[in-house]
């Protein structure tokens, strides 16, 4: 059974933000007003978190592509009281929104801030209802939302290797943010594949684990860029 992770190459990223776009779009992630936007109530799934690498005096911003990171160990799926989130056997950190009660305990447990919470009825206007993803939901207020690695795209990719009597080859599942890199900056595959790209990429000496003092085991990977490669860095917030 596959474990679906990815890498990012930091040296790579351009921080351009196609993948937060591509990401707002395939998953029907509803834009907020500039003025609950100024209280913090922006919806976005992915976004460029600023951190600093380094060690003091030499200290340098950079900015990390910052999915939910789906944790083998993720503290969010423990404080839930309703069982709305829990992981598949494939490793996705999964969000049932007909049950969740948005008491956003999950939120408040995610140490990288990945879940949102809709504090509004989304609005989709005029033709942008249109351009909605059939494939998936329109959350409403009062749910805690975040990143399902486009779990959508796997089960679409199942049906369609299954026509073809084919298993699920590497290539086949895609989440959006990926897809949409320009800089070919982002790999997604199967972590316990040792013949995959990402696994590959996973034991480069680049790589490392965001806050991985905290004990989460994300699955999501980051390869450092430049002098800060080499596994000596050191990620504060
Ligand atoms: Fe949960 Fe946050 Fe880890 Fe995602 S990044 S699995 S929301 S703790």
């Amino acid at each position: 059974m596959p474990r679906w992770g990815m890498v990012i190459d930091l040296a790579k990223c351009t921080a351009c933000q196609a993948c937060v776009v591509a990401c707002q779009t395939e998953n029907n992630v509803p834009c907020v007003e500039p003025e609950q936007a100024a209280r913090g109530r922006i919806i976005s799934w992915l976004t460029l978190q600023p951190e600093l690498a380094g060690t003091y005096p030499r200290l340098a911003q950079r900015l990390l592509p910052l999915p939910c990171l789906h944790c083998d160990s993720p503290p969010c799926i423990r404080v839930c009281p309703v069982g709305a989130t829990g992981i598949t056997p494939e490793g996705i950190v999964r969000q049932t929104f007909a049950r969740c009660i948005g008491c956003r305990y999950c939120t408040n447990a995610c140490p990288y801030t990945r879940r949102m919470f809709n504090w509004y009825q989304p609005e989709f206007p005029g033709e942008l209802k249109q351009a909605l993803n059939p494939d998936v939901s329109v959350r409403p207020v009062g749910v805690v939302e975040k990143c399902t690695l486009c779990h959508h795209r796997l089960l679409r990719a199942r049906e369609e290797t299954r026509a073809e009597n084919r298993p699920l080859a590497e290539g086949d599942y895609v989440p959006a943010c990926v897809e949409i890199c320009p800089a070919n900056a982002m790999y997604f595959g199967d972590l316990d594949d040792p013949d995959s790209r990402v696994a590959e990429l996973a034991r480069s000496p680049r790589a490392f684990k965001y806050l991985e003092e905290l004990g989460t085991e994300p699955k999501v990977i980051y390869l450092a860029e430049g002098e800060w490669a080499g596994g000596e860095e050191q990620q504060q917030r």
